[in-house]
């Protein structure tokens, strides 16, 4: 019952974060991810992105499946749970991670850094607020260091060296062409921590890559990673998807849904008896 191989056709993927309940954003994009799957006749998968887990938690990866399918959410392929299809878990792929890790690190196209921790804290959550970037000195950039085995090379932290002053462009299936600039728009970014956990950036193309995902669908605030995951692409020898940003659903007062925002969290709309019919219908909150 899984399948995890490209097999030639259109493939999506949802791939939401269980560090909380969904909200009517999160659903907005995922219906979005099905309805392009469908429109081509392609498969929809459901990734579980719980690579954090002092903060990813199991009854949140509960939640969302039920409200998923509340939403009127289906996907095509899983691990068998009890004659139904679960997600695949990212907790549970951490040979994908590696090998990616691995031959990024033979071509050259990584270095191990020593920088703060807290730019490495916040490297497994995707970033979505780009607003606050910053970039990476390059202090590490040409230490010498030598290690005894892989093992021991993935106790340290690692960045992608990214092409300064390179434009990397992209045609985004709603946005239209994007331009970012390496080293201006975006520096030297991690893709391994110490503590035995890839970036979100390495962890998504590695797994985009091993699912055969065709089409990315997710929230506009990951353009810029997009950009990143190109140049991981390229670094990988292998074909990038095409990408569909969505838009982001914001409050009244134009504040991007987070958590915090209850009433616009799917359970809250399902408990006041909205239907999954009106959660595309209704346009801004
Ligand atoms: N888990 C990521 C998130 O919650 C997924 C982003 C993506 O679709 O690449 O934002």
């Amino acid at each position: 019952m899984t399948k995890t191989k490209r097999d030639g056709g259109n493939r999506g993927r949802i791939a939401p974060t269980p560090t909380g309940y969904m909200h009517l954003g999160h659903a907005r994009t995922f219906l979005m991810a099905q309805q392009r799957a469908r429109e081509k006749g392609g498969a929809l998968v459901l990734r579980v992105e719980d690579l954090d887990s002092a903060r990813c938690k199991p009854e949140f990866t509960e939640s969302l499946i039920e409200d998923l399918r509340w939403a009127g959410l289906e996907w095509d392929e899983g691990p068998d749970v009890g004659g139904a299809y679960g997600p695949y878990d990212q907790s549970q792929r951490a040979g994908v991670f590696i090998d990616a890790w691995g031959t990024l690190r033979k071509a050259g196209a990584l270095f191990p850094c020593e920088c703060s921790r807290k730019d490495v804290q916040a490297a497994v959550q995707a970033p979505h607020d780009e607003g606050s970037e910053l970039i990476y000195p390059g202090s590490c950039r040409d230490r010498s260091s030598a290690f005894e085995s892989e093992d021991e090379a993935r106790t340290v932290n690692w960045r992608f060296r990214v092409p300064d002053g390179e434009t990397i462009e992209f045609q985004d299936g709603r946005k239209g062409l994007q331009l970012f600039v390496a080293g201006v728009d975006f520096g030297d970014f991690l893709v391994w921590r110490k503590d035995g956990i890839p970036s979100y950036e390495l962890a998504v193309v590695a797994d985009d890559i091993a699912m055969g995902i065709t089409e990315v669908v997710r929230g506009e605030d990951l353009l810029l990673s997009t950009a990143r995951q190109l140049l991981l692409y390229r670094a990988l020898r292998e074909t990038p998807p095409t990408y569909f940003h969505c838009p982001l659903v914001r409050d009244e007062q134009g504040v991007r849904l987070a958590k915090r925002h209850q009433s616009l969290g799917l359970r809250e709309m399902r408990r006041q008896g909205v239907s999954p019919d009106e959660l595309l219908g209704s346009g801004d909150p």
